[in-house]
């Protein structure tokens, strides 16, 4: 099965045998294979994700789009962080009068769980249509009517035939997987059903074999999380090599994403956003694709470059650029070396990125002290090893959580390391420890390619250089946990579902 065939996206669970519960070591994590892993659990919990956010944070970007979160009020409060997001990148890309997407709830009752919802969600299509009049309307499918069992595939199916706009549907209802990353492969699975596949104008042709444009032209996968000073490094580098770029789904118009089934190559910035996509437009339009690597960092950068350029003979060109730009990165961080040489580093991310920026520390001469990732899958299976390598041996701590603050912070008061790096939403918690934080994830700053490694390499100085600010705030701050929990092991709730044996359950033996 794949994006095409599927009627309803799996969880990452199942596609991929995702987890979401390890805590020990990277070298622990190797001796494990994923099946076993797969059967562990939390016997507590605190935090968690639904996969509803990150596929509003991809589909709200969808520009002349009206979003329509079918459920109780509460799930469509998600679009309230994402629009901020979206506003400011409008912005960025000089797109000053751009309108906030709209975005509505049909705010289902207690009533409309008795009696059912699809009345209330056939009058929100046409209200929204005739309100509004946007190019198209995604619906969001979420947990109360898919419990109470509204037929919302009818619903749009009658609706595709009314109207004459695509109505794309997005079945995110967040009971159905654990792995927040799924709802990735449901904005993907909404958007080429809605634009690609849509029966009104037709499939756009297959590409010939071997057919190239005039000059290489890619898709780079982007990512609502990815900002345009990003952007502007993948295009400024591709570009250098002799490559064209077309960038999308996320703030693409419907035209530009089925121009997507006519390039040469598709190239993904992060292998835990895109592997569902790029496979598609290879099985359905014969496009390769590069996946394995991210461009941060320099060894990855050069892997990632040297990668795509081979798919067109552009190695040599490929090599200049690189040689040209590593030579003048080297001598503009070397100021910062020295304060940032012998440190130790804490990492808490999407997993893919936690443990490419783990790299980026190290060619910086951090030690990588402890990785927190957001769930575990193969794309990042050998990589924990590699950092263990790249410093002579050194193992470091891992925790694969679901966020999981209590877990973290009982971690980060053990390891103590000189340097926490993550999303902002992570920092907090180091912050309220005194430790020094850096955010990686804002879409102002640059972090891919060679302006990502200065800019992480500044900022990672400065910080380092005067951390009195977390240190003070740690002084007049408190965390919740009590003193009880710090002395318990921070993977204390790790269980290993016993399922042959009548799902007892026993500690996880990580280590
Ligand atoms: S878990 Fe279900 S009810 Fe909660 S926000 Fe997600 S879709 Fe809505």
């Amino acid at each position: 099965m794949g994006l095409l065939e599927d009627k309803v996206v799996p969880g990452r669970e199942n596609r991929l045998e995702a987890c979401i519960a390890y805590g020990g070591t990277a070298c622990g994590l190797k001796m494990q294979n994923r099946s076993c892993l797969k059967n562990q659990e939390r016997s507590f919990s605190q935090a968690g994700l639904c996969q509803l956010l990150p596929t509003m944070g991809m589909l709200l970007t969808l520009p002349e789009t009206a979003v329509i979160v079918h459920g109780a009020i509460g799930c469509a409060s998600n679009g309230v962080g994402a629009l901020i997001g979206i506003r400011l990148r409008n912005i960025q890309n000089g797109n000053l009068k751009a309108e906030d997407s709209n975005w509505v709830s049909t705010n289902l009752t207690e009533s409309d769980v008795v009696h059912g919802g699809e009345a209330k969600l056939e009058k929100a299509i046409v209200e929204v249509y005739e309100r509004y009049h946007p190019k198209s309307i995604v619906v969001f499918q979420t947990c109360t009517p898919s419990i109470i069992g509204d037929d919302v595939a009818g619903i749009i199916d009658r609706m595709r035939e009314r109207l004459d706009i695509p109505i794309l549907a997005a079945y995110c209802e967040g009971f159905k997987t654990k792995v927040w990353a799924t709802g990735y492969d449901v904005a993907f699975h909404a958007i080429v059903h809605g634009f690609i596949e849509s029966d009104r104008e037709g499939r756009p042709p297959r590409r010939e074999p071997g057919r190239q444009n005039p000059r290489p032209l890619v898709n780079v996968i982007n990512l609502a999380s990815v900002g345009k000073p990003d952007e502007d490094e993948i295009t400024r580098l591709l570009n250098a090599v002799g490559i064209d770029v077309n960038i999308g789904p996320n703030f693409a118009t419907r035209e530009a994403i089925r121009n997507m089934t006519q390039a040469d190559l598709t190239i993904s910035v992060c292998p835990t956003h895109d592997d569902y996509f790029v496979e598609y437009l290879s099985q359905e339009y014969g496009i390769p694709y590069v996946l394995k690597d991210m461009p941060i960092g320099l060894e990855n950068t050069r892997t990632w470059l040297l990668d795509i350029a081979g798919h067109f003979g552009l190695e040599t060109k490929a090599a200049e650029v690189i040689a040209a730009e590593e030579q003048k990165v080297l001598r503009a961080v070397a100021k910062y070396k020295p304060l940032l040489a012998g440190k130790s580093v804490f990492l808490s991310a999407g997993e893919f990125r936690a443990l490419v920026t783990g790299a980026l520390f190290q060619e910086l001469g951090l030690e990588v002290a402890g990785v927190r990732s957001y769930h575990h899958d193969h794309f990042g299976k050998d990589y924990y090893e590699k950092l263990v390598q790249n410093q002579r041996g050194k193992n470091f701590s891992v925790d694969i959580a679901n966020f999981q603050p209590f877990e973290l912070t009982n971690l980060l008061k053990r390891i103590k390391p000189d340097l926490f790096v993550g999303h902002v939403t992570d920092n907090v918690w180091a912050a309220k420890l005194g430790l020094p934080t850096l955010t990686i994830f804002r879409i102002f700053d640059n972090y891919i390619g060679y302006r990502g490694f200065y800019a992480v390499a500044k900022k990672a100085a400065r910080i380092l250089r005067n951390s009195s600010f977390n240190r003070n705030f740690a002084q007049h701050t408190q965390n919740p946990y009590k003193a009880a929990w710090y002395e318990q092991n921070p993977f204390a709730f790790i269980k290993i579902q016993q399922e042959a044996e009548g799902g007892q359950e026993r500690e996880a033996a990580n280590e």
